[in-house]
């Protein structure tokens, strides 16, 4: 008779709950009983943590041995858990000690040969081990660099379970070098500078990257709509070490976290029209696996022909505006994944892309037209701060001795004060950007600029909405950030107005 128990994580999106794995050996005849709410993948292990355990050299106990999950209501799943199950099942076997099972997680997936092979979310679950007071972990060997991004936690590589039972030996593993990285070429890495023309355009995009607004280019196509956007990463101050992690943790969950280090640029996701629901805000027949959504937590999602996204998927995207994170029904239970992102929108102005334009020979009909213009809905382009015309470029711009043009360090240098000016003044408040300070804040919290009667009379007009007073009052505040007064006058007034409705003629008011 023999008992033992190891520890591994139970993930619901990023959050996970230590689960404890009790391992029973001796009474009734020789089999193998798993119990404790697993799911396929898991119940599967027991096949596999046989085999491995056999091509490992060591025998599996010749007895009874009942494999017990805790808590038992806890849904469970995937195939992360084998690595704990052998270790508890080899110690209450007497094969190994137990002595570090106690305040010792592990993760990994076996192979049938006895080799750990990597598994998702090593990342957010060695995050929940910590915060739940383990400060030592075991995981694929593969995997080291990810763990150890986890503050405060020991980590230890194993490739085999050979490498297992040297760990619960307390004997040393072998760790092999590092491989050394490759520079990988990232949206980040894109310049402003390469963007002939389009002045009024690129104002748009540094106030979008300096408050953090919504934007929505429209334009023929071919006048540099996704290189502009592109751009917009490359514009945006580094993530903190808090942020970097929440987007590794979500890269780890989708199988895609490759750096070694820990990458601060926010990340870029842009989804092609062609995108399901489940690839777009997250899903999957067995896993809930987070959504570009999700992957641009922190970064920006870019949606190229906007128009061209069918309904149902744009409509997804109004929760995640909201709420900044999105909730993903599953059969046993529901995960959130993070989802707070700055959304730019590109459309042409008509199926066609010549409506309305100088010269242009629009061939679609007028009713076609107007359909694909409200194939976007108004809840969708209400959460929009900042809409910019692009229009084709005129040929003198295309000269290539056409004015030099302001590379990216330059504009994101002011960016990053225009950040800073923010921080300073929104700090004790919890907002980082002018896009997060909530409609009421705007006006009882923060002074009011002058030159508010513009946008009263712009209301009487009928040419702003209600809601789209707040937009412009958190445009001009960023306009004043960027030019740094400490409060937005008429002119930044008068700016934060045309950029919400995406007037021409920018550059002549500033
Ligand atoms: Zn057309």
């Amino acid at each position: 008779m023999g008992l033992a128990s190891a520890r591994s994580v139970a993930l619901a999106g990023l959050d996970g709950h230590v689960v404890e794995i009790e391992a029973f050996t001796g009474g009734g005849l020789p089999r193998t009983v798993l119990v404790g709410l697993p799911d396929t993948a898991l119940y599967e292990s027991r096949d596999r943590c046989r085999a491995a355990v056999a091509s490992a050299g060591f025998s599996w106990p010749d007895k009874l041995v009942t494999i017990n999950l805790l808590p038992a209501t806890l849904p469970k799943g995937g195939s992360h858990y084998d690595l704990g199950i052998v270790a508890a099942v080899l110690a209450a076997d007497q094969a190994v000690p137990d002595r570090i099972l106690d305040h010792t997680v592990l993760m990994g997936e076996l192979g049938l040969d006895g080799r750990v092979r990597p598994v998702r979310g090593i990342l957010p679950g060695i995050m929940a081990a910590r915060m739940h007071g383990f400060d030592r972990a075991v995981v694929p060997m593969d995997q080291v660099h990810e763990a150890r991004h986890v503050a405060g936690m020991r980590v230890t590589g194993v490739a085999s379970i050979i490498d297992l039972a040297r760990v619960m030996r307390g004997q040393p593993v072998l760790e092999p070098d590092p491989p050394t990285q490759e520079a990988v070429e990232t949206p980040g890495l894109l310049d402003l500078g390469d963007v002939v023309g389009q002045a009024e355009a690129k104002w748009a995009i540094e106030v979008a990257a300096a408050g953090g607004h919504h934007l929505f280019l429209h334009g023929p196509p071919g006048v540099g709509k996704t290189m502009l956007a592109a751009r917009l990463p490359g514009l945006l101050p580094d993530l903190t070490t808090t942020q970097a992690l929440e987007v590794a943790a979500v890269r780890s969950l989708a199988g895609t976290l490759s750096s070694l280090e820990l990458d601060v640029r926010p990340p870029y996701a842009d989804p092609h029209h062609s995108a399901s629901v489940p690839s777009l805000v997250g899903g999957g027949a067995r896993v809930a696996k987070p959504g570009a959504i999700s992957l641009a937590h922190r970064g920006v999602l870019f949606l190229d022909e906007a128009a061209e996204f069918p309904a149902r998927v744009l409509e997804a995207l109004r929760t995640p505006l909201e709420q900044g994170s999105i909730l993903l029904g599953r059969t046993q239970q529901q995960v959130r994944y993070p989802a707070r992102f700055q959304l730019v929108l590109a459309a042409n102005p008509c199926p066609c892309g010549q409506a309305g334009q100088p010269g242009g020979q629009c061939q679609c009909a007028p009713m076609r037209v107007r359909q694909y213009r409200d194939r976007i809905s108004g809840p969708i382009l209400d959460r929009i701060d900042i809409h910019q015309q692009l229009q084709p470029l005129r040929r003198s711009l295309v000269h290539p001795l056409a004015g030099a043009t302001e590379s990216s360090a330059v504009v994101g240098a002011r960016v990053a004060e225009a950040r800073a000016r923010q921080r300073a003044r929104l700090s004790g408040l919890g907002w980082m950007t002018n896009a997060e300070v909530p409609g009421p804040a705007l006006r009882s919290v923060l002074p009011l600029p002058q030159g508010l009667e513009l946008l009263d009379e712009a209301v009487t007009r009928g040419s702003l909405s209600a809601r789209g007073i707040d937009k412009c009052l958190r445009l001009a505040w960023t306009c004043a950030d960027l030019i740094g007064k400490d409060v937005p006058t008429r002119t930044e007034v008068r700016l934060a107005l045309a950029l919400r409705r995406g007037e021409p003629g920018l550059r002549e008011v500033a």
